[in-house]
């Protein structure tokens, strides 16, 4: 904890910040920790404080009072399953409600686990559903006494039982009690003079790495309990994406992709990024489209994930890096660009041990200068290994290159973090820009982002901005860069080059 500066903080903004529970948010404590001790603060940046302080305080204050009112309604219903005295689904799915809230809120991970007794239908069958009810009281009776108080354990129906695992660490956490679970359920039962014997069968969706609502993470965790059961039931399954595919579908989609590759079926857009104080085009991202001739156009967004699964990420990653640069080399030579081109990198490349071989390559082929070349991580990607990344980074800052932090705000990282990175600049997910007309947590977010981000001398982009009234306010934000369909949608190499013809001023 940075003493000091805080102290400095107080004196500027007098007692009452003092008080203000914003001052306790771990965003501002990253921030304390993340500058030197010896700053002192300009009288611009204390404004700033001030304005996101309480901005910050009366978010707080609206989220408290929203979760009053849930808890309270949750108090009002009938809450228990009649026949075993668990959670009923509607307690399950408020308690779910509130603990992804507050997991958004503290950047903090939970899992559900869906549970699902084998063979449960030939227990009814064969001894009848008297028995059978009895089994399933006896199984939510050792349920509750492998959980602790604040995990919620419910009877969605039939023999299907939910666990809402608060506050893990690594969803690794959620394995281990999934195997507990496992354990104590297939111990006998003597229930009226039979013994029984079942087992069960585990599913694991764990937020946010699996999906970020709740509809998806319900979906994953149905999917990785059949694929439990599939694979021979008595076992757990984390969720994994390549589970939504079929396997044929998957095994098809592997060799479509390296057929495209050979074939050239892919190709890159390019869509222009404006700086806000000059009006400019200044930078451009390079986005990859599949135009499949038997398909149509694939969306990255279902071949990227089974790219990436597959290892295809690798030689269509390095296809897009080496038509990237040869084709920011061209615009250069022509005249007409001298920004950025960025590319986005994925976590698999990431970690590839010949990623840096492979950058270097390209750029000696297409003898560009690293200055102009822009690398985009994601955050999540950044955060996973953020030791290794880390050393990354330094990497290709080494080589020149331009790093940027892609889809900020989605992910677990604080501004403090990003500051051991070397990194030159944080785009604003467009998700963001998006809620800036209806939600009003939005705009203190993107407030907070940009007056931090200046601070630390990073430089802000917002991505998907669509209108005139999200660009004025960024604008007047000092937000420095935007992109998105206010400015152009990806254009085609022949499109971007006749807008670039243009040298038009946009603002
Ligand atoms: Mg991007």
């Amino acid at each position: 904890m940075n003493r000091l500066l805080e102290r400095q903080i107080k004196k500027l903004l007098g007692d009452e910040y003092y008080k203000n529970p914003a001052f306790q948010t771990k965003v501002f404590q990253d921030f304390l920790e993340s500058v030197d001790q010896s700053y002192s603060f300009k009288e611009k940046e204390v404004r700033l404080l001030e304005r996101t302080l309480d901005l910050s305080s009366q978010e707080l204050n609206d989220a408290n009072k929203q979760l009053k009112k849930q808890n309270e309604e949750i108090k009002k219903l009938a809450s228990l399953d009649s026949l075993t005295g668990l959670s009923n689904r509607y307690v399950f799915n408020n308690n779910l409600n509130l603990s992804l809230k507050r997991a958004r809120r503290y950047k903090r991970k939970f899992s559900i686990l869906f549970i699902d007794i084998d063979r449960f239908k030939i227990i009814n069958d064969s001894l009848g559903h008297r028995i059978g009810d009895l089994l399933l009281k006896a199984i939510a009776t050792r349920l509750k006494r492998c959980v602790r108080d604040s995990d919620t354990i419910a009877r969605l129906g039939g023999d299907e039982f939910t666990l809402l695992l608060e506050e893990i660490r690594t969803p690794a956490d959620a394995g281990r009690s999934a195997q507990k679970l496992m354990e104590e359920l297939s111990r006998p039962y003597k229930l009226e003079g039979h013994e029984l014997m079942t087992t069960v069968s585990i599913g694991i969706s764990t937020y946010p790495t699996d999906a970020e609502n709740i509809v998806d993470l319900f979906k994953n965790a149905d999917t990785a309990m059949y694929q439990a059961k599939e694979s021979g039931r008595n076992n757990y399954k984390f969720y994994h994406y390549s589970m939504g595919v079929k396997a044929d579908e998957y095994m098809a989609l592997e060799s479509r992709m390296r057929k495209a590759l050979e074939r050239g079926e892919f190709e890159l857009h390019y869509q222009p990024q404006l700086n806000l104080e000059t009006g400019l085009i200044c930078g451009m991202e390079a986005l990859i489209r599949w135009n499949s001739p038997e398909f149509g156009l694939i969306s990255p967004m279902n071949f990227i994930p089974i790219a990436e699964e597959t290892g295809m990420i690798i030689p269509i990653g390095r296809w897009v890096l080496q038509t990237a640069a040869c084709q920011a080399k061209k615009w250069q030579e022509q005249g007409l660009y001298k920004g950025h081109l960025s590319v986005n990198v994925s976590r698999r490349q990431l970690q590839d041990p010949g990623f840096l071989d492979i950058v270097d390559e390209v750029l000696k082929d297409c003898q560009l200068n690293p200055k102009f070349f822009e690398i985009e991580l994601t955050e999540s990607t950044v955060m996973q290994r953020p030791q290794f990344t880390m050393k990354l980074l330094k990497e290709l800052k080494a080589r020149g290159i331009y790093l940027s932090i892609d889809d900020f705000g989605t992910g677990y990282s604080s501004l403090g973090n990003l500051k051991q990175f070397t990194i030159d600049k944080l785009k604003i997910d467009r998700s963001f820009v998006r809620d800036l007309d209806n939600d009003a947590d939005a705009k203190p977010i993107i407030e907070a982002v940009i007056a931090m981000a200046h601070t630390l001398k990073l430089l802000v982009i917002a991505e998907g901005v669509e209108t005139e009234e999200q660009l004025a306010y960024l604008k007047g934000r000092n937000c420095n860069q935007i992109q998105g369909y206010w400015l152009s949608k990806p254009l085609p190499a022949g499109d971007m080059e006749a807008l670039l013809k243009l040298r038009k001023k946009y603002i």
